[in-house]
């Protein structure tokens, strides 16, 4: 039977969507919430102390990233990041240009790219396969002299797949050098690092990347904040005219408090990647084989579990339960004070099915039963354990209520 309800005590397993701030980072935010207020384009010392906040900040994440300080551009969030990639990229262009991206972006990047089509430039969508990793060789076809830009996530915020960013990143240099022979234009490429900013490697000459996003709310750190990498050398044109601010690319007063946080937050998470990536494994797996045992009709959505390889976020469980409605689950389990989401209604303003389930190939009564839990810092094994029953027990009671088919 399934113990008595209750909120009391929070379950957060919703770290994908947003994570919690740090202690650290909202120690290392404060001075820049309260007494230190002043303009960071202010001249006199209280100016100058901004400023020099925000110049630290950018060092920190610059060094993280073996990037220069003035190739990091901050925003407000991983959306207006992609954005200003995308759009500010296409609008230093006069004639149509052709973008690639993934069938499983973002869609503050599959928005962006919709909004091109409206002004002439060419899109093409590369699929994935049934795990979500992009189709390469499909992409290498879909090369044109006309292709800018390449974006493919790092690592996706639904079912944890990592792209071979890397891998992509060599083989464009090559093509690049080539296209230089035959007088064509650079290929750009862009990467979407939002929910792998705390996990995986993010140096940008690693993977090779023009262009990377990346935002302080799925890090630890606070929403509204986040920075575009911009390599040397490449041009946008700004989407926010103003003060010019972040070398003309993003005017308007810096977000001190933010930036301060969300460095802090980078650092954090890259100091202890390795080992938290370690216990977030284990408790994913753990909580994966206890509802295993237990429930039949239940499918892993993404790459298979693997401890060898990180190819799939080790804090992420995707998971569709035969006949029953996610929403349900999502309901019931809140009844307990568990957060998870869904993949139908994966936020309140659309009813659409989730368009990266429906890439890999789910049929939409699948998707209509999918739950997503991702895992985070505070998580014990303890809340795992209560979690994989508690969910257990709802899925044997939700099917009772279905009558056979
Ligand atoms: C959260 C997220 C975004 C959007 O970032 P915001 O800071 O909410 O604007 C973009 N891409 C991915 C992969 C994300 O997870």
């Amino acid at each position: 039977m399934l113990p008595p309800k209750t909120t009391k005590k929070i379950i957060y397993l919703d770290h994908a969507a947003a994570t919690f701030l740090d202690p650290k980072v909202k120690q290392a935010m404060e001075p820049f919430l309260a007494s230190e207020y002043g303009n960071p384009s202010a001249l006199y010392s209280k100016g100058l102390i901004a400023s020099k906040a925000i110049a630290s900040s950018r060092k920190i994440i610059a060094t993280i990233i073996g990037a220069r300080p003035n190739e990091i551009i901050f925003t407000a969030g991983g959306t207006e990041a992609n954005n200003l990639a995308i759009l500010g990229l296409a609008k230093k262009h006069k004639m149509p240009q052709h973008f690639i991206a993934t069938t499983i972006e973002h869609s503050s990047v599959l928005k962006s790219l919709d909004a091109l089509v409206g002004e002439g430039h060419k899109i093409s969508l590369i699929n994935v396969d049934k795990e979500g990793f992009v189709d390469f060789d499909k992409l290498k076809k879909e090369i044109r002299p006309q292709t800018v830009l390449i974006s493919v996530m790092y690592a996706n915020n639904e079912i944890g797949s990592i792209q071979p960013i890397a891998e992509i990143g060599k083989w464009l240099t090559r093509i690049n050098n080539e296209r230089t022979r035959k007088n064509l234009n650079r290929i750009y490429f862009h990467t979407d690092a939002c929910q792998a900013a705390g996990v995986l490697d993010v140096n940008v000459n690693h993977l090779g990347v023009d262009f990377m996003t990346v935002n302080g709310s799925k890090i630890y750190g606070p929403k509204q904040v986040g920075f575009l990498y911009v390599r040397s050398g490449v041009e946008l044109e700004p989407l926010i005219y103003g003060g010019g601010q972040e070398r003309g690319l993003r005017s308007g007063t810096e977000n001190v408090a933010g930036i301060v946080g969300m460095a802090t937050a980078l650092e954090l998470a890259q100091q202890n990647k390795e080992k938290e990536n370690i216990r977030l494994l284990k408790l994913r797996d753990r909580m994966f084989k206890n509802l295993k045992a237990s429930i039949k009709a239940l499918r892993l959505n993404g790459p298979g579990l693997n401890n060898k390889i990180l190819n799939r976020l080790p804090n992420n469980l995707n998971l569709s339960f035969s006949g029953i409605e996610g929403e349900s689950l999502l309901l019931y389990l809140d009844s307990y004070g568990i957060c998870v989401s869904t993949g139908s209604a994966c936020d309140t303003n659309s009813l659409e099915p989730s368009h990266v389930l429906s890439a890999i190939g789910l049929k939409n009564k699948d998707i209509k039963s999918s739950i997503r839990i991702t895992l985070g810092k505070n998580n014990s094994i303890e809340e795992i354990n209560y979690v994989a029953k508690i969910l257990s027990q709802l899925v044997k009671e939700l099917s009772k209520v279905k009558t056979p088919n």
